[in-house]
């Protein structure tokens, strides 16, 4: 792996950190405390050409690659990660189309997220079932040319506000293994029997649209399967191997915002009649943040990179995701501790930093479903 981007690579990175300097930071704190989704924001990251950099050119995409979309991630993740998710989780759950969807499928369905027509969700997740996920209820079940769907989906992104969702559903529950019993369905969200119910009060990330969405009956033709009937668990796996890497790029990105601030901070803050910054104590705190935050970012390419190379490496993924997502929570604390009072208020934006790193340790699996895969790995 040569460790340099290139010049095309540098330019994206540019690109995406500019439009979150002019379009996410005037009104990241307007979008937290209404907890508002930016519809705005993600128009114009339709027109810029930065959402769904992974869609191949002949479905309207740019055709980059997951090393490209780390470095957009980031940089947005850099500013605001709640905004952050207004726009690349917008194609979120489309990846299952992506990877197992028919031609035709990919023609209807990839497009209108590019251009700005459609939002996107995957709901996997069920009130009693997140990190085995094998455990959900939902159950699709034949009846002539339909599925008909019935079951609850929970704390769901984009629940509210997308167009279609790929629902992992039970299909063969009588199959002899646990996972074969589980196939990805797409749901257009205006079917009749689908109401989504919007989440308030999170903790973080609160631009991002979540909610509870309950199928009753939901009747779709047997043509909206995506992949393979009984393969839906397989194909989720693999969905993670991506996504897992684009929460851990939000992590490195976060976190370097983070020490942005506190690199500012530190400088300006004077204590004892000097600032902040000359004492060796808080030198020393920076020093780690860099390091650690650094490392992440290693760790984060890398797992792109084998992705972009078709070598997969689902442990490397996972290890990815739950160090950047650990590193980052503790880079948030620091940065906040330099701020003293200051940073407890909500003027000061290390607050939010600090409110929406947490959510990394929970999403796409938590981080215990992470060492789970690591450790497997290693057995
Ligand atoms: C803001 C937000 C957005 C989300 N977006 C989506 C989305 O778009 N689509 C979707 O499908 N889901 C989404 N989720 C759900 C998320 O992926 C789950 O919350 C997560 O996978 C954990 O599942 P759970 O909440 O059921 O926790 P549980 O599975 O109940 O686990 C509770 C805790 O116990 C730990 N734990 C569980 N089992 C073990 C074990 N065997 N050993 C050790 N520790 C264990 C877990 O790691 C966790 O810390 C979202 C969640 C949030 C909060």
């Amino acid at each position: 792996m040569d460790f340099d981007l290139t010049e095309e690579q540098r330019m994206i990175q540019d690109t995406a950190y500019k439009f979150a300097v002019n379009e996410m930071a005037p009104v990241a704190q307007e979008h937290d405390r209404e907890e508002k989704y930016a519809r705005d924001v993600w128009k114009k990251a339709c027109e810029a050409g930065l959402v769904g950099p992974v869609i191949p050119e002949e479905y309207g995409g740019a055709g980059m690659g997951f090393v490209e979309q780390a470095l957009i991630t980031e940089q947005f993740s850099r500013i605001d990660l709640g905004l952050c998710l207004c726009v690349t989780a917008a194609v979120f759950g489309s990846e299952h189309i992506l990877f197992f969807g028919t031609d035709e499928q990919k023609k209807k369905y990839l497009p209108p997220l590019v251009s700005g027509e459609a939002i996107s969700a995957g709901a996997f997740t069920e009130p009693d079932a997140g990190t085995d996920v094998a455990g959900i209820r939902t159950r699709a079940v034949k009846d002539g040319s339909d599925y008909v769907i019935t079951g609850t989906k929970m704390f769901i992104t984009n629940g509210t506000i997308c167009d279609f969702m790929c629902v992992f559903c039970v299909t063969n529950p009588d199959a002899e293994e646990r996972h074969k019993r589980q196939s990805i369905i797409l749901v257009e969200a205006d079917r009749p029997g689908v109401s989504a119910h919007k989440i308030r009060g999170k903790m973080g990330i609160r631009a991002s649209d979540t909610a509870e969405i309950i199928f009753d009956e939901v009747r779709v033709p047997q043509t909206n399967l995506i992949g393979q009937e009984g393969f839906g668990f397989y194909q989720l796996m693999k969905f993670f191997d991506a996504t897992r890497t684009m929460v851990a790029a939000q992590g490195v990105g976060l976190a370097q915002g983070a020490l942005d601030k506190a690199l500012r901070y530190v400088q300006e803050r004077k204590t004892f009649g000097r600032p902040l910054f000359t004492n060796q104590a808080i030198q020393f705190q920076l020093a780690e943040m860099a390091t650690k935050i650094e490392l992440a970012r290693t760790l984060t390419y890398k797992a792109a990179w084998y992705e972009d190379q078709g070598r997969t490496d689902p442990s490397l993924n996972a290890m990815a995701k739950y160090y950047a997502g650990e590193m980052a929570v503790w880079v948030c604390d620091k940065a906040l501790q330099m701020h003293g009072g200051y940073g407890y208020i909500d003027e000061y934006d290390v607050q939010r930093f600090y409110r929406d790193a947490k959510i990394l340790e929970i999403y796409e699996g938590a981080k215990e479903a992470e060492k789970m895969t690591i450790a497997r790995r290693l057995i």
